[in-house]
């Protein structure tokens, strides 16, 4: 459950809108508090995974700061999504320590790096740092195994943490009602695919005071190339697998087709979210939050560089280097996931999912 204080604020601050009620007509937010007679803490961890942070709230409202009623619910909001993160992160020692997101994310790829750099010299020595050319040259460096059992290893842990994560969620904000059903799995599903409330109160976020759809463009690159980027992989898989062809394949087929347009997706969607997050005035977001974006973004962007830059270079004597590098970061978006930005589109679709139900009732 998440914390008390943050909990009579939210309902401090609800109270004062409903003298006013201009935001329910845009949003979803308003509307699902007025069905509420008190908050508790688990409408807060719902309503704050409801909010798209798209910030028409604090632009619209005459009791913004320096108003003595202070009202700044996006502020309350994303605040209360880093207590979600962190307070149904499991293991919860490993949450806790996403108190300080961007020291866990260093902390956590330099710990791989320097454990695949290690395998790597004990494994194929000197020949790391030579060209590896034609059908298996990955391999020569690491070997599939060591690779496939370490990325199912990690891929488990994230599923199982999340899972668990997602359970003890989804009981704190259904309140012993189940809303889990097909039609809103549908509902929620459809909203999450095409980011509906990321078009704010109309046609976009309120991110420089005023309606922009960059932040909702930027979301979806980053999201489309990392499903282009997820489905390279397994194209892969399928080659070497099923069809025995090795790794590296030519640019022209599809996992490398895939893999560049979801790296290059990825690459510009984090730079534009950045670019917009340094823009935007500060006062209506976390500073936490803050630091679990950029966390995050960064992590994407290294995973990104570091695969494109291993696609140019893979028949050089620095593929090795790249090499241990793209799995050391890969490995730590793995390794953070359950804790960090990543985890936010499992609680927003619970939350998507639990709004569907109360919509339909
Ligand atoms: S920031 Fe946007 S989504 Fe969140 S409560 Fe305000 S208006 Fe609603």
């Amino acid at each position: 459950m998440l914390e008390l204080d943050l909990t009579a604020e939210l309902d401090r601050q609800l109270s004062v809108c409903n003298a006013c009620r201009y935001c329910e007509g845009f949003c979803a937010v308003f509307g699902a508090a007025q069905l509420r007679t008190a908050i508790g803490s688990g409408d807060v961890a719902y309503l704050a995974n409801l909010c798209h942070d798209c910030r028409m709230c604090f632009d619209a409202c005459m009791f913004t700061p320096p108003h003595e009623f202070a009202l700044n619910i996006p502020a309350v909001m994303t605040q209360a999504r880093v207590e979600t993160y962190v307070e149904y992160g499991r293991p919860a020692v490993l949450a806790a320590m996403f108190r300080r997101p961007g020291r866990a994310a260093k902390l956590a790829v330099a710990a791989a790096v320097v454990l695949i750099a290690l395998a790597v010299a004990l494994f194929a020595g000197p020949e790391a740092i030579r060209p590896q050319l034609g059908p298996g040259a990955f391999y020569r460096v690491i070997p599939f195994a060591a690779m496939l059992a370490v990325a199912l290893g990690l891929a488990l842990y994230g599923v199982i943490s999340i899972a668990l994560s997602a359970r003890s969620f989804a009981h704190d904000i259904g309140g012993g009602v189940p809303f889990v059903t097909a039609a809103t799995l549908r509902t929620a599903l459809h909203e999450a695919i095409s980011l509906v409330y990321l078009k704010g109160g109309g046609s976009g976020c309120y991110d420089e005071h005023r309606e922009s759809g960059r932040r909702r463009f930027f979301h979806m690159l980053v999201f489309w190339g990392f499903l282009a980027d997820f489905a390279a992989t397994i194209s892969a898989a399928v080659l070497q697998d099923f069809l025995h062809d090795l790794p590296p394949y030519p640019l022209w087929s599809v996992p490398v087709a895939l893999g560049t347009g979801g790296g290059l997706a990825i690459v510009a969607g984090a730079a534009g979210l950045i670019a917009v997050k340094k823009r935007s005035d500060p006062r209506p977001m976390s500073p936490r939050m803050i630091a679990l974006d950029y966390a995050f973004l960064g992590l994407l962007e290294l995973a990104a560089i570091t695969g494109l830059a291993l696609l140019a270079f893979r028949s050089t004597g620095a593929m090795g280097s790249l090499l241990v590098l793209h799995l050391g970061a890969v490995a730590g978006l793995f390794i953070t996931a359950p804790y960090g930005k990543f985890v936010h589109f499992v609680y927003r679709f619970i939350a998507l999912v639990k709004h569907a139900h109360e919509q339909k009732n």
